[in-house]
């Protein structure tokens, strides 16, 4: 069974930039941030749009497909929520809540990443650990639930509240 397709590949291994097509390019950290960041990395940087993602640590291997800014932002939040989902014990393993994810996103496990992750599943997955955490413990949670508005800036600041 092919896991993923041909295009699949090339996305989520930041050989090719959904936005525009463009290949993105492997960059040093203080390449695109200055010389403060050097040491910080690299990333794929697609040269049409400026895309970008990061590498694992001290590797070339990204960490999925190239996000614009919005994404990048989203990406943030969807994570910062994600880990508290199982870092607070709520799941058994980070690898289970990513099942417990593909299950209620209804798709392959394989696919279920929070690198491969478009502008849509990221919401999704905002709004997944958001009721998820809500339900548990409104309490401790309950600030953490975004409104549309601050979803769609992507700017909300949801991890002040969690300590
Ligand atoms: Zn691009």
């Amino acid at each position: 069974m092919a896991r993923f397709t041909p295009e699949q590949k090339l996305i989520f291994t930041a050989r090719k930039c959904p936005y525009c097509g463009g290949v993105p390019e492997l960059r040093e950290a203080r390449e695109i941030f200055g010389p403060a960041a050097e040491g910080r990395g690299r990333y794929y940087v697609c040269p049409g749009c400026g895309a970008r993602v990061s590498c694992h640590p001290y590797s070339e291997q990204p960490k999925g497909r190239v996000a614009s800014a919005r994404l990048r932002a989203l990406r943030r939040q969807a994570h910062r929520l994600f880990d508290i989902v199982w870092k607070d014990g709520h799941k058994r393993s980070r690898y289970n809540a990513y099942s417990w994810l593909a299950l209620r996103l209804g798709r392959p496990r394989h696919l279920v990443h929070m690198g491969y992750f478009d502008e849509d599943d990221c919401l999704r997955v905002i709004d997944l650990c958001s009721r998820f955490l809500v339900e548990r413990d409104p309490e401790r949670y309950s600030a953490l639930v975004l409104s549309p508005e601050s979803r769609n800036n992507a700017c909300g600041d949801i991890d002040a509240s969690h300590k």
